[in-house]
């Protein structure tokens, strides 16, 4: 007989444990298949810290999501014995007229956010860690911070366990198809379920189970390091905000020391390596240290002492850096979350509620125009 559940999600990564923990807490028969460990760091959610930052420069609307996220995590939070979220405030900073700069200016007033316009100067003495050109200019917003993303996933799972779900690790999904009776048959490298619904949440992964994301959730390398500082005291969570950075050299971001004893950083689309999650140089190399110290040298130079750790992880990139969030036109019982594009963590409490709602009623009182599939 085939085993029956209500919903299954496939892939228990950032957002398929946020979905597997809501629709387990509204009383639904879940089962989450995860083809590595809970949690691992073969996708895109691990490496210790996330960003948290409401000051959104890529669009305004992702605010009343942020929100809604922000008070996820504090609810997770509190029925878990972990910190999960730390409030560092956040810097976004670049060139004065830099749509980064802009961008996170105009989502703090079009969303009431309380922020303060910072130059070049006072940027360096209020957090002496930076060395940015004269003529540029930092948003601080203090609702900022970081995620702890491995805790988040954990959270999330014992928060479904409690509600009675079932979590299968180290189970791949072989493939899915639509059930005469509109449901879904998913079958793994170990046996067969059935479902009225299918959660996708398969991270760089999706689009071997989404014909429609063949092109569109495309996977990309990223490397992340973490340098020892040669000033410690400015690069702790006290005195060191999280940041997105403009910069010839392109966008940076990174964290102050939590976990490792480095600071950390890392370049979105690092060296533009687009890749086969499944055959890709996981080891990071000198050449992705270098691009990462030199930045660090230059930009924030009591922080580029000796590197203490390195680690490769995946980004999954939209053609317009938007996510996808959706249900798809042939087979409604079949929701999809994907193409996170490098900025999706801090979402995933606010993504596993959408996801639920569209799992159980096909629909979502969230605004989520912007993230429809049919948009490309
Ligand atoms: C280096 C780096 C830095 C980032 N920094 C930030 C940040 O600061 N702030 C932020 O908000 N976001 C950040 N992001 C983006 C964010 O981490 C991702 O958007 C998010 O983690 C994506 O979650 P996901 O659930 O889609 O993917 P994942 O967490 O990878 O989950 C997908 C899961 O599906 C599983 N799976 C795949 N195929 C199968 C199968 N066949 N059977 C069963 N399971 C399967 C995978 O094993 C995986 O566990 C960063 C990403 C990277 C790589």
């Amino acid at each position: 007989m085939t085993d029956q559940h209500d919903v299954i999600v496939l892939g228990v990564g950032g957002m398929g444990s946020a979905t597997v923990a809501h629709l387990a807490d509204r009383g639904v028969d879940v089962l989450g298949l995860e083809r590595y460990d809970v949690p691992h760091g073969y996708g895109s959610s691990h490496g210790i810290t996330r960003i948290f930052r409401l000051a959104y420069y890529e669009h305004p609307d992702y605010v009343p999501l942020l929100r809604r996220a922000a008070t996820l995590w504090e609810d997770l939070e509190s029925d878990h014995d972990r910190q999960l979220l730390y409030r560092t405030g956040s810097i976004d900073a670049g060139p004065t007229d830099d749509p980064l700069v802009e961008g996170s200016k105009r989502s703090c007033e079009e969303h009431d956010l309380e922020y303060e316009r910072l130059s070049s100067d006072e940027l360096t003495d209020r957090y002496p860690g930076y060395r940015l050109p004269d003529d540029y200019t930092a948003i601080y917003q203090p609702d900022g911070g970081f995620l702890v993303p491995e805790d988040c996933i954990v959270a999330h799972v014992d928060r479904a366990h409690r509600a009675g779900a079932t979590i299968r690790a180290r189970e791949r999904v072989v493939n899915w198809q639509p059930t005469d009776d509109g449901g879904v048959r998913v079958e793994t490298d170990h046996a067969a379920y059935e479902a009225d619904s299918l959660v996708i949440t398969a991270g760089a992964w999706a689009a071997q189970f989404v014909d429609a994301l063949d092109g569109i959730a495309v996977p990309e390398r990223q490397v992340l390091a973490w340098l020892q500082p040669d000033e410690p005291e400015y690069f702790a969570p006290e005195r060191f905000p999280v940041w997105n950075l403009r910069v010839p050299e392109g966008r940076f971001y990174g964290f102050p020391v939590h976990g490792v004893p480095g600071f950390k950083l890392g370049r979105y689309h690092h060296r533009e390596e687009t890749v086969d999650p499944d055959a890709f140089e996981r080891e990071p190399t000198q050449a992705d240290e270098r691009l990462l110290r030199e930045f660090a040298e230059q930009y924030f130079p009591a922080g580029a002492g000796p590197t203490m750790r390195m680690e490769t992880c995946l980004f999954t990139n939209t053609p317009d850096d938007h996510f996808v969030l959706d249900t798809l036109p042939e087979h409604p019982q079949v929701a999809v979350g994907a193409g996170f594009s490098g900025h999706g963590f801090k979402f995933a409490s606010v993504v596993g509620e959408i996801l639920a709602d569209l799992a159980l009623d096909g629909e979502t009182d969230h605004g989520i125009e912007m993230f429809s599939l049919d948009r490309f």
